[in-house]
């Protein structure tokens, strides 16, 4: 049967001499697999479209295993993404999150809407470091290990402290926080600022300010909590955190 998604390509492996493996995020379909034929030819019909970050249309013959791609029709390549080292590191990166944390063949679109807002606001030059953290907040809520970050976990104090709880996941109150010796200390704006980002549409979030070590706390603290309740090695986070570095200094 012809199938027609929209999707971007999360991940290629070469296949043989000649073919691509394609992986894709489907608007429709969740992620899927797809069998690129002849994709490592220079003159292939798909050399072009069978790249890591294309967003396009795609029409493939499903099967009950792979599928195998008929044709594509690129809408973006995002372009700017690829040519600068630091933001095709993000987008590698995020990509390789969604491929870690989905199933195949599991739909959901919001996810798609997700991503595909995510590429575009790298591409356009919104903030990287930004983007990539709502990108981890709102892959927590997909990963179904998302903090508690409006209350105390422990009590429902809706005057959360300035703890967080790696071991609870989630807030402290001052009169709870001796319930975990581990508790890391963080800054009002790092809260607010996690809770924004696990609940804003990222349309609405724009190009907004972030102070160097706001973002600097926020990215710990998020590091902290995918390695503790995510736990997925990702080659891609190892040279983001290398390329950030750069920039950092
Ligand atoms: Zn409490």
């Amino acid at each position: 049967m012809l199938q027609k998604v929209e999707g971007i390509i999360i991940r290629t492996n070469d296949y043989g001499e000649t073919n691509k493996i394609l992986t894709l995020y489907t608007r429709e379909n969740g992620k899927i697999a797809l069998m690129a034929r002849g994709a490592k030819r220079p003159k292939s019909r798909h050399a072009s479209s069978a790249q890591l970050f294309v967003y396009g249309i795609f029409i493939y013959q499903s099967s009950r295993g792979i599928g195998t791609l008929n044709q594509a029709d690129v809408i973006s390549s995002f372009r700017d993404v690829r040519s600068d080292l630091r933001l095709t590191t993000h987008a590698a990166y995020i990509v390789e999150l969604i491929d870690k944390l989905t199933e195949d063949n599991s739909r959901n679109p919001y996810l798609f809407e997700l991503l595909y807002q995510t590429m575009n606001y790298l591409d356009e030059g919104s903030d990287p470091d930004i983007l990539t953290r709502i990108f981890e907040t709102k892959m927590l809520e997909v990963a179904g290990t998302s903090p508690v970050l409006d209350r105390c976990i422990l009590c429902g104090n809706p005057e959360g402290g300035a703890s967080f709880s790696l071991k609870h996941s989630g807030l402290l109150c001052r009169r709870c926080e001796m319930e975990d010796e581990h508790r890391l200390s963080v800054s009002p704006s790092v809260i607010k600022l996690l809770r924004l980002f696990q609940y804003i549409d990222i349309k609405r979030i724009g190009n907004i300010n972030v102070k160097e070590e706001t973002k600097k706390q926020l990215k710990t603290l998020l590091n902290y909590y995918y390695d503790e309740y995510v736990g997925v090695r990702l080659k891609s986070k190892k040279f983001l955190d290398q390329v950030d570095q750069l920039y950092e200094s």
